[in-house]
């Protein structure tokens, strides 16, 4: 029998919280509390609180966090901004948008940054370098600190898709100079549109944040310099505070779908699969995306949409210096091709145990049916990578 597996179910999650969050709706509604009120500042505490940082300012998005976060650090119209371009545009459109120029570097066998080939993008314009903790897990922050000391550049983490990961016992938002975190509806901890945090632990570039975020204004509400409109909805933050209180049963229920799918799948050959959960290791993994490689990828997606299975290639299958129209020239042959084998497997809180088991039973049934084509593609791989 066939099942239906879809890759993301907003219904079931408008299912579970949507009576909560009619009235907290109701109640924003009542008192007219809508721009930098209560909600916001209790939230911004909370989260600030979650993550082990000093200072959470709620933006408008991820993007502008970002773009807010390279000027409140001092990025210029000139410099370079290293990313990996295994990302989400937004990483290298923020840097592009504080007059920056985004470099684009190679990611490693986890898909995140190498740090091995950020010295080699390394020139004297370089001015900050933005890992980005991808699919929930964080960077090799070390390797990139060591970097960063040894060539007098700043850090701007893209925490996009990492709330609640560590490294090192140090969470996602509190190892550069400052981070960003998105609330878009298909993250983690997700609201009902856009929404953003910048983090920092360091007071000076704080009051920047808080600044650049409104208008120019300081907490006191005076004008300090040029400032943009990039504040969060204290009706989205009231959401956010509604729903931040479920988010550690989430990032328990992610591990065990990942350790669920390594089980399954750590004995097939044509994948590659994210590093399994890890309670003691050097990392902790929130699993906003499982993200696997695989042979014959065009091949398996078609096979497992007809069985059911939604899949999704991140960002259209696409790095950054993938994107023609953006006219950046970059040579990254491990970026392009890891992104002809990428794809994501349904990793959210509706789907159960049976559905995962079907997901791995189709895969099985995949690579049995077409044994020979992938053998030879396998072959065809080790020959690149020679
Ligand atoms: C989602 C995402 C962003 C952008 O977040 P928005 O809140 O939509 O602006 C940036 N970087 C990464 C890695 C993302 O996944």
């Amino acid at each position: 029998v066939t099942k239906n597996v879809p890759f993301f179910n907003y219904k079931v999650f408008s299912e579970q919280h949507g009576p909560e969050i009619n009235k907290i709706m109701q109640r924003t509604l009542n008192s007219g509390a809508f721009i930098m009120q209560n909600d916001l500042a209790e939230f911004e505490q909370k989260i600030a609180k979650f993550i082990g940082v000093k200072h959470a300012l709620g933006v408008a998005n991820a993007t502008d966090g970002l773009m807010l976060a390279l000027r409140a650090v001092g990025v210029n119209p000139g410099d370079e901004v290293i990313f990996p371009s295994h990302t989400f545009v937004a990483t290298a459109g923020a840097a592009y948008f504080v007059g920056a120029t985004p470099i684009p570097v190679e990611c490693r066998e986890d898909h995140t940054i190498d740090p091995n080939d950020i010295e080699r993008a390394i020139t004297s314009k370089t001015k900050a370098i933005m890992p980005v903790q991808l699919n929930g897990r964080m960077s090799d922050m070390d390797a990139i600190q060591a970097i960063a000391d040894k060539h007098g550049l700043v850090i701007v983490e893209d925490a996009a898709q990492a709330l609640g990961s560590k490294y090192k016992g140090q969470g996602a938002g509190t190892c550069g100079a400052a981070a960003a975190f998105s609330f878009y509806p298909a993250k983690v901890l997700g609201c009902l549109g856009d929404g953003g945090l910048v983090t920092t632990n360091d007071d000076r570039i704080a009051d920047k944040l808080f600044m650049l975020r409104d208008h120019g204004r300081n907490c006191e509400g005076e004008m300090v310099g040029w400032g943009l409109n990039s504040r969060l909805d204290n009706m989205q933050a009231a959401i956010l505070n509604y729903l931040l209180d479920f988010y550690p049963e989430a990032i328990a229920r992610r591990r065990k779908i990942a350790a669920h799918y390594q089980s399954r799948l750590s004995g097939v050959t044509a994948l590659q699969l994210p590093p399994a959960p890890d309670a003691e290791g050097d990392y902790f993994d929130v699993y906003q995306n499982y993200e696997i490689e695989a042979n014959d990828r065009d091949a398996l997606q078609s096979f497992l949409k007809e069985k059911g299975v939604g899949t999704l290639k991140q960002w259209n299958g696409e790095a950054v210096h993938q994107i023609q129209s953006l006219g950046i020239d970059a040579s990254l042959p491990n970026t392009d091709k890891m992104t002809s084998r990428y794809l994501m497997l349904p990793m959210n809180m509706s789907v159960n145990d049976e559905e995962i088991d079907y997901v791995c039973d189709q895969i099985d049934a995949f690579y049995q049916s077409h044994a020979n084509t992938s053998e030879k593609q396998a072959r065809e791989n080790d020959k690149v990578s020679l």
